[in-house]
């Protein structure tokens, strides 16, 4: 799958769109999802350009899930999760809409993922009191 320089993903990597920051690393950067599925929902990306696991490099998918056990620890700390959800989704058939490869780190149940994906966005203020405990807990 050919990369798309200009999805929002490539575009929060460059700075030309905000985005509530968790983690930056030489290879990876964590954020806040603007629509969670539940408190506390993040994403991690690598700074590779990939569309899909299938894209990724060996060294690109290892830093990013150095990046996820991070963000997962913190979100038990931070914010008391018992249990952390990992998504991710390859491809527009598997209903993936950023085409920039990222993995949810998810605090909470895949029984709370009941709501749809991606449909209601939060609001900044929620998502930045989630962010503030995470970070708190790196
Ligand atoms: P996908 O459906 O591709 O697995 O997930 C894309 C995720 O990106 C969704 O959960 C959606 O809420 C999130 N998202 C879409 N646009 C933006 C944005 O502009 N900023 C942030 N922080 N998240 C976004």
């Amino acid at each position: 799958m050919s990369y798309d320089s200009n999805n929002i993903f490539a575009k929060i990597l460059r700075g030309e769109i905000p985005c509530i920051k968790l983690f930056e690393d030489a290879h990876t950067l964590a954020f806040m999802d603007i629509m969670p599925q539940t408190d506390g929902h993040a994403l991690v990306i690598p700074k590779e350009p990939a569309t899909t696991l299938f894209e990724l490099s060996d060294e690109a998918a290892q830093a990013c899930m150095a990046t996820v056990r991070k963000i997962g620890n913190a979100q038990k700390k931070g914010l008391g999760a018992e249990g952390v959800v990992l998504m991710q989704l390859n491809g527009p058939a598997a209903g993936q809409t950023v085409p920039h490869f990222h993995i949810h780190v998810i605090p909470g149940s895949i029984a709370d993922l009941r709501k749809p994906h991606a449909t209601v966005m939060a609001d900044q203020g929620h998502l930045k009191a989630f962010a503030d405990k995470i970070i708190a807990a790196l």
